[in-house]
C-alpha cells in the first residue's frame, strides 16, 4: 500500500484533486460525465470524481461544482447517493416552501444533526446522517407546515 506523498507545489488550473475513495481507499479520478452515464449524461461537459476501481470493484463517484475541480462532497456508491438525494429532497423542500430561509434551514439542520453549521453539507453525509436528515425533516414538514404547502 502507498501513501499519496507527492505533493506537487504550483498547481495548474486543469489540475484535479487528490480524492480518495472512502469505499476500497483507491485515488479518484477526474473524468467526464459520460464516464459513467454514458447516454443518459444530463449535463453534458460536466465531470466526476471516479474511484479509480469502477466500474468492477467500486461503484462510487461523486460529481463537481460547476466550473471547478470541486468534488460536491465525499465519493458515494449507489446506497448512499440515493439516500443523499433523499435526504435532499426531504430538506430542500423545507426552505423552498419558504417555511425558513436556506440559511436558516442548515443551522436548523445542524442544530438537530448535533453538528457544526460547518459540517451540515449533505454532499458529506453518510447513511446515518442521510436518514437522520429525512426523519427530522418529515417530522419538522408533517408537525406544523403541511397547511403552508401548495
Ligand atoms: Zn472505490
Amino acid at each position: 500500500m502507498k501513501l499519496m506523498c507527492n505533493k506537487k507545489n504550483g498547481r495548474s488550473r486543469k489540475r484535479q484533486l487528490d480524492v480518495t475513495c472512502p469505499y476500497c481507499g483507491r485515488r479518484a479520478v477526474l473524468r467526464p460525465a459520460e464516464y459513467v452515464y454514458g447516454s443518459h449524461t444530463i449535463v453534458p461537459g460536466s465531470r466526476l470524481y471516479v474511484c479509480s476501481n469502477y466500474p468492477d470493484r467500486c461503484d462510487a463517484y461523486v460529481s463537481v461544482h460547476e466550473g471547478s475541480n470541486t468534488p460536491k462532497g465525499t465519493l458515494a456508491d449507489g446506497n448512499l447517493r440515493n439516500k443523499r438525494i433523499q435526504a435532499h429532497r426531504a430538506f430542500d423542500r423545507l426552505w423552498k416552501s419558504r417555511l425558513m430561509t436556506r440559511s436558516e434551514a442548515y443551522d436548523w439542520l445542524a442544530f438537530k444533526l448535533e453538528i457544526e453549521p460547518e459540517e451540515a453539507h449533505i454532499g458529506n453525509f453518510s447513511d446515518y446522517y442521510c436518514e437522520q436528515t429525512i426523519a427530522e425533516c418529515e417530522k419538522f414538514w408533517n408537525g406544523c407546515c403541511k397547511m403552508t404547502a401548495a
